[in-house]
């Protein structure tokens, strides 16, 4: 079964990032603490992982983000914005608010086949 994944926070502030879908078609669920009250808040669905922009020429370039989910705590009813941006060197997730290292993920489809599914 999938687990939760947290993301690595480095010293420097910088996130490593976790090749997770370098064909894109891979969906993760993310989970975080609301940094207000501290409940745990779940992405409202699924969210995609693109594929990155293979026509790039570094990593930087090969960026592209995923639709914004917006999702809110159940608790004290505050907004996030979750951002999931997929490169050549790996996936990393953005929530408004809440620090890289408190992230989780989970895997809930994932093909690493090129071009496949649709
Ligand atoms: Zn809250």
């Amino acid at each position: 079964m999938s687990k939760w994944y947290r993301q690595t926070e480095n010293t420097d502030g910088s996130v490593t990032m976790a090749v997770v879908a370098p064909f894109g078609e891979t969906e993760i669920e993310v989970r975080f603490p609301c940094h207000i009250c501290e409940t745990m808040v779940n992405s409202s669905d699924s969210i995609e992982v693109i594929e990155p922009f293979y026509g790039a020429d570094t990593n930087a370039d090969s960026e592209r983000a995923s639709d914004t989910d917006i999702c809110s705590c159940d608790k004290c009813n505050k907004d996030f914005e979750i951002d999931v941006v997929n490169s050549f060197g790996g996936m990393y997730i953005q929530v408004g608010g809440v620090k890289d290292g408190n992230i989780e993920y989970k895997i809930i489809k994932e093909d690493r086949e090129p071009g496949g599914g649709d």
